[in-house]
């Protein structure tokens, strides 16, 4: 059967290109001016959780993903110059239970990526900073459908890509092509993640291995254990197969989740008690998964929802927010906004500071 795609040069749209320029220029000046700091007196809580995933040396090795190195290094010498605290998962809890008014930042990294080790840890070790490391059972056992890393190489290493769960032909021979192709699948998926089914089929026609890519990007299943016996490092629990919770049937939910804190703590040999939702959107991550992770004994749960932590927080820890401190436009900037609550403030339209998920008793 041959379809008709419509062939596209992908680009981002000039209103995209204003937009971001706009957003990052402001994010720019609320940085420099102070004014991060000022919003940060209401919305930065007692502190807050960023989250990375890969760490870089040049992003365009990845089509713009990740972070920076260099970013996370300013970043935790102007947290720590400016009298930040680095603290754990489990510490920040007590601090915000006890009220300790230190304001404090906790580094998670997501999917269990080598350059956390390699190029991240070395900076955590000048700054005396811990980090969590959320991993996947599926990552370790090499049998993950990491679709993301998928798409990743398909836009990389193709100059048209025949789309057609899209019915698109993506011209893609430039790296700016390249990011845009890459972007609009991600998104795409994003809008339903039932559609990351139609993509085995693809990354078999493009002969992209994703086992390939995990092998590469991702550590080994000793490298893991390792890691975990640094003092900086804890690993924590990321579900075994990395599928959108929601997708799934209450009961496999929980033994999703189960089984990877099972896997985790038999490695380990210690109990896992921090956890992250996979994308950890609230339409991905609710009250239903929340509940799970409560009833599995876990302390904490992150999402992906942007906010600082406040006194509120500690007594049903399992939708916490957190703040993506990914930018490579000026990462930097993102992060002093990030640490001050300027995203929530803008979320709320200067509204409610707290984070308040359904359930969320108040
Ligand atoms: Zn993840």
């Amino acid at each position: 059967m041959t379809s008709v795609l419509t062939p596209v040069l992908p680009k981002i749209s000039r209103v995209e290109v204003l937009r971001r320029q706009a957003k990052n220029a402001g994010l720019k000046l609320l940085a420099k001016s102070g004014l991060a700091s000022a919003i940060g007196h209401r919305f930065g809580g007692n502190g807050i959780i960023l989250m990375f995933h890969e760490f870089v040396t040049s992003p365009d090795n990845l089509l713009d993903q990740g972070c920076r190195v260099s970013d996370l290094e300013a970043a935790l010498r102007n947290l720590s110059q400016s009298g930040w605290d680095f603290v754990t998962l489990g510490e920040a809890i007590r601090r915000i239970s006890s009220g300790n008014p230190n304001r404090f930042v906790v580094l998670t990294y997501d999917d269990g990526y080598r350059s956390n080790i390699e190029l991240a840890l070395p900076v955590m070790e000048k700054y005396n900073a811990p980090a969590t490391i959320y991993v996947p059972t599926q990552m370790m056992t090499r049998d993950i459908n990491a679709w993301w890393l998928g798409l990743r190489v398909l836009a990389r290493d193709n100059d048209r890509i025949e789309f057609d769960p899209m019915g698109l032909a993506f011209e893609c021979v430039d790296l700016p092509s390249k990011i845009a192709a890459l972007r609009r699948m991600v998104a795409w998926v994003w809008e339903d993640f039932r559609r990351v089914e139609h993509l085995a089929r693809i990354f078999e026609a493009y002969k992209v291995s994703v086992a390939d890519e995990v092998e590469r990007t991702v550590l080994t299943e000793d490298e893991m254990m390792a890691a975990d016996r640094h003092p900086l490092i804890e690993i924590g629990a990321h579900t075994t197969t990395h599928r959108a919770l929601a997708l799934l049937s209450e009961a496999d939910a929980e033994e999703d989740i189960d089984a990877n804190k099972r896997y985790l703590e038999s490695k380990l040999d210690r109990e896992v008690p921090h956890f992250a939702f996979p994308y950890g959107a609230p339409s991905i991550a609710g009250t239903r998964e929340a509940e799970i992770c409560k009833k599995l004994g876990f302390e904490t749960a992150v999402t992906t929802e942007p906010g600082a932590l406040f006194p509120e927080h500690a007594g049903y820890p399992f939708l916490l927010p957190r703040q993506d401190a990914e930018n490579t436009v000026d990462g930097q900037a993102h992060i002093t906004c990030g640490v001050n609550g300027v995203f929530r403030a803008l979320a709320s339209r200067l509204g409610d500071p707290v984070v308040r998920p359904d359930g969320f008793s108040e």
